[in-house]
């Protein structure tokens, strides 16, 4: 039996089915309980460039940081985080005004580190978190977007938001100024649960209660993102599409 659940990682991405090429990028390091997931805009391939770096650099930079760092607590969690992503930042900054082709490259951010029975999670834009818990799927974090501060005023609701064309105009992204805020919270994690993060090519097609039953049919975690991929493209695929599934096994899992 082990003292510590071994969480089981998934990551797919997919360009989708109207793009010529995926600007998303994903990561996950299980040994260090990591996932970086990234959705990159910018012209040409800049998009890609920048989802790319950001992926990279903060992954190897959280990951020496765990390794020297084994015993600390959330709240160096979540410094480690705003120091690695504040470094991607500056990077991708520095990239976007060495290269004209680059020039005003940015990218989204959803990062997750779980240790333990909990998780770390940080993000910037509109790529999001949910924690999927015995059949209900809950949202962990709040798009940075021009349509979330709309609905924050009341100037729209979110249904009218569901409809509208100005989908992804996001209010805090990677690369695009000098510094950047990083949003973090942690959350629990019971037996059974799953965390998701996913760009908004997931979120944009297939709606939380159709996720949320996706998540619910019994079968391998792997089959589950798959299958997510899978319903964003039957409804048009408009945008690339990335899920990370990370699954805490049940408590049946755990000690046998
Ligand atoms: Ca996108």
């Amino acid at each position: 039996m082990r003292v510590a659940p071994a969480y089981r990682f998934v990551a797919l991405t997919d360009v989708g089915r109207q793009r010529a090429n995926n600007e998303d990028a994903v990561l996950v390091d299980p040994d260090h309980g990591l996932a970086v997931l990234a959705d990159g805009m910018g012209g040409y391939n800049a998009g890609e460039v920048a989802s790319a770096l950001a992926v990279d650099l903060i992954a190897a930079g959280m990951v020496r940081w765990l390794d020297q760092a084994e015993g600390g607590g959330a709240r160096d969690v979540r410094r480690a985080m705003e120091i690695c992503v504040d470094d991607a930042n500056q990077a991708i900054f520095e990239a976007a005004h060495a290269n004209a082709a680059y020039l005003g490259m940015g990218t989204t951010l959803v990062m997750a580190v779980v240790r333990g029975d909990g998780a770390v999670i940080g993000h910037v834009g509109d790529s999001r978190a949910y924690r999927w818990r015995a059949g209900q799927l809950v949202q962990l974090t709040r798009d940075h977007s021009l349509l979330q501060e709309q609905i924050d005023i009341g100037l729209i609701t979110p249904a009218e938001a569901a409809a509208s064309g100005n989908r992804n105009l996001v209010t805090r992204a990677l690369g695009v100024e000098d510094t950047v805020l990083l949003e973090l919270r942690e959350v629990s994690l019971a037996p059974g649960d799953v965390l998701l993060l996913c760009s908004d090519g997931l979120n944009d097609m297939v709606t939380d209660g159709d996720i949320a039953a996706v998540l619910a049919v019994p079968a391998p975690l792997h089959a589950k993102a798959q299958r997510l991929l899978d319903e964003a493209n039957a409804r048009g695929g408009r945008d690339n599409v990335s899920v990370v599934l990370i699954g805490m096994p049940d408590l049946s899992e755990i000690t046998h």
